[in-house]
């Protein structure tokens, strides 16, 4: 089947054009005018054409706390309608198992036949046992190219500073990447126990034991330790001014470090944290949100190129399972979910509010991660040859998002009552229409398994 979109604005990394679009199947064959008989046409007036929203950072059907965040039946859909056509969820290894039981416990378990949208993985490594050390490239020959530690979590899912060391020393040697959430563990854990003692129980207190400085001092040590393994480093949500800058320098030093920030770090401030009747517990997510002034240095960030990314980190909890934290906020799953929110926001207070150019914006949402995780050129741009996945956005509506409006499947948002302007309108996952008027038209199961490419950008100079 060939499929024009006409008449609309067509909007990259590096080009803003009136051009028709041809698709042929899944693909996109030709750009310009007079590209001959069609089956379809969709007529784009007034509206841009955006390449699929690309969003590397998700938790669906994430075990947490005792509990499991919000399915891929519901989130997919929902990062559907936000306009993300490939989302790169964060399979798990267990503790003495292989990262290849983790990877495939996600793929079959969770993703299979469950997904709205084209799906990756990166593996999060708790344990660097000597069966992971012989399997790594085994994973990236499974399409995982990317490999997660976490500095933080102690007593669960941290690793040391010779884990994070060797695994970096180990994915270089294959063209992985390594991510790290960067806070200091032993900080947060002496922190956290002193407030309970204390009694401070309550959601407030989740940002009192996670200052911002434990994430700067984490994001240094990270880096420090990349540079000295050779290897790049992707630095995921970064939320703290002291995080932005260490890696501002290590950039400026010509050093491989990437970062993303998360729409809620741009728009939501440690406040919410304080709301009665234990709803603060809805915006507690790690590491917290921060006090206003480092919103303005994230914005910055994301339009000078210290970040290339504007993840989700999205994992949804309704307020029931927030409450197992209600006496202890140590105990409260953390997480917000943004996958819907993400694309819509950054056009919002991005480049509608003045802060970031419309090219600068598709390269976050778009190009710039399909790049650094080795999707590009198939995922992350409108060209010949790259999979039809397209946005069609209207940037006139003015609304307010509320928890009516969000389809994620919990029952409240945290962004209530922010102000939005433009929307989604259709979105085209390899050819097919999945988002039409703004309604989910697509079938579970349509997502398919893209295998990532080893070597990828990360590798490569420093170019974005
Ligand atoms: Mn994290
Ligand atoms: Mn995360």
């Amino acid at each position: 089947m060939r499929t024009l979109i006409t008449n609309g604005t067509v909007v990259t990394a590096s080009d803003t054009v009136q051009t028709d679009i041809l698709i042929d199947g899944e693909r996109i064959v030709g750009l310009g005018s007079d590209l001959g008989p069609t089956d379809r046409t969709i007529d784009a007036a007034g509206r841009y054409v955006f390449p699929g929203g690309i969003d590397e950072h998700t938790h669906f059907g994430l075990p947490v706390s005792g509990t499991v965040s919000a399915p891929w039946q519901t989130e997919s859909v929902a990062a559907a309608l936000g306009g993300t056509t490939t989302v790169i969820d964060f399979a798990m290894q267990s503790r003495g198992e292989t990262l290849s039981a983790g990877i495939r416990d996600w793929m079959e378990n969770r993703a299979l036949g469950s997904s709205a949208v084209d799906y990756g993985f990166h593996i999060t490594l708790i344990d660097l046992n000597e069966k992971v050390v012989k399997e790594i490239p085994e994973v990236v020959a499974m399409g995982v190219t990317t490999i997660k530690c976490l500095m933080a979590y102690k007593g669960s899912v941290m690793v040391d500073d010779e884990t994070l060391f060797r695994t970096l020393q180990l994915a270089r040697e294959v063209g992985a990447l390594v991510m790290v959430h960067c806070e200091n563990g032993d900080v947060v854990s002496t922190l956290q126990r002193e407030l309970v003692e204390a009694g401070n129980t309550g959601p407030r207190f989740h940002p009192i034991s996670r200052p911002p400085q434990c994430e700067g001092e984490a994001t240094h040590r990270a880096i420090a330790l990349a540079g000295m393994a050779g290897a790049p480093l992707f630095v995921v949500h970064v939320t703290a001014a002291q995080a932005a800058e260490e890696i501002r320098s290590a950039r400026a030093r010509g050093l491989r470090v990437y970062g993303e920030t998360c729409p809620q770090y741009l728009t939501l401030t440690e406040e919410k944290l304080s709301e009665p009747d234990f709803e603060g517990a809805k915006w507690v997510c790690s590491p917290p949100l921060r006090p206003a002034e480092h919103r303005e240095i994230l914005w910055d960030a994301l339009a000078d190129g210290t970040l290339q990314g504007l993840g989700s980190d999205h994992c949804a909890f309704t307020f029931e399972q927030k409450e197992l934290g209600r006496d202890d906020f140590r105990l409260i799953p953390n997480g917000i979910p943004a996958a819907e929110e993400r694309l819509p926001i950054l056009y919002a207070h991005g480049v509608a509010a003045g802060r970031i150019t419309l090219n600068r914006f598709v390269d976050l949402v778009s190009t710039s991660p399909a790049r650094i995780m080795g999707l590009y050129p198939r995922k992350g741009t409108i060209a010949p040859g790259g999979d039809a996945d397209l946005v069609l956005f209207d940037p006139e509506p003015e609304w307010t998002i509320t928890g009516v409006t969000q389809h994620s499947g919990i029952d409240y948002s945290p962004f209530e009552g922010l102000p939005m302007k433009g929307k989604v309108d259709t979105v085209l996952l390899r050819g097919e229409i999945i988002v039409e008027g703004g309604r989910y038209v697509g079938a579970l199961g349509q997502g398919r398994y893209i295998p990532r490419k080893p070597y990828a950008e990360a590798y490569g100079p420093l170019t974005v």
